[in-house]
């Protein structure tokens, strides 16, 4: 497999199944519902845990841009001290915090017992939004410095963008919803 962006310490690589015979036994759920049970066995759980991926690695995005911005001095005084950088940081934690919140629903109404397609898509779908923009906003933060391998946001501004793809892009996300909001039934979009 080619390298990947991100995410460079987890390995990728195919698998192909061919008129393998799988024994009744080991069968998981009823014949015919394998992909009821990949979406509803793992998939919504999933998707919720890469919404919490998400707020992680956005939250140390900006925990270094702020560290960055309050020692970085340009024209006399350091960039944490101007208005368009404090604009950039309040933006950055108040989506940071909104992931957080639909991260931690998703996960609570699991725990509860509950189905939480809607929730988990929900939360998959703002988290991959908002951790591609807040590592862009850190970037910008860190000025030219951010894109070399000196500073962390270089490889943490690549990794966010692995997060698009893992369990279902943006676009697959609001089909879920969608889906969810109109009452039909589980497709092959999925
Ligand atoms: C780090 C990483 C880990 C991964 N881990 C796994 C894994 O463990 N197991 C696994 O099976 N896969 C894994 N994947 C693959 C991942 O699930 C797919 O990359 C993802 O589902 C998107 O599929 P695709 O790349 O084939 O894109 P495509 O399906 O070719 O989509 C290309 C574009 O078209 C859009 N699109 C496609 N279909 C529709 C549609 N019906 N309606 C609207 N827009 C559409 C997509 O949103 C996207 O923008 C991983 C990927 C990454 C990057």
């Amino acid at each position: 497999m080619p390298e990947l962006m991100g995410m460079r310490g987890s390995e990728h690589g195919v698998l192909e199944f061919d008129a393998v015979p799988v024994a009744e036994s080991d069968l998981i759920g009823e014949e015919g519902q394998g992909l009821e049970v990949a979406l509803r066995g793992f998939l919504d759980q999933s998707r919720a845990a890469i919404a919490q991926t998400c707020v992680g690695l956005a939250q140390r995005a900006l925990e270094l841009a702020i560290e960055f911005a309050s020692q970085r001095v340009t024209f006399g005084k350091p960039i944490a001290e101007r208005q368009a950088i404090q604009m950039k940081l309040a933006e950055m934690t108040t989506a940071i915090a909104a992931g957080r919140h639909l991260a931690l629903d998703a996960a609570r109404r699991f725990d509860a017992g509950a189905t939480i397609t809607l929730e988990a898509a929900m939360a998959k779908l703002h988290g991959i939004e908002m951790v591609g923009k807040v590592t862009d906003d850190a970037l910008r933060i860190f000025g030219g410095r951010g894109l070399t391998t000196a500073y962390p946001i270089e490889r943490i501004y690549r990794d966010a963008r692995t997060l698009w793809f893992e369990e279902g892009t943006a676009e697959i996300q609001k089909t879920v919803i969608a889906r969810e909001l109109l009452g039909r039934s589980a497709a092959a979009t999925d």
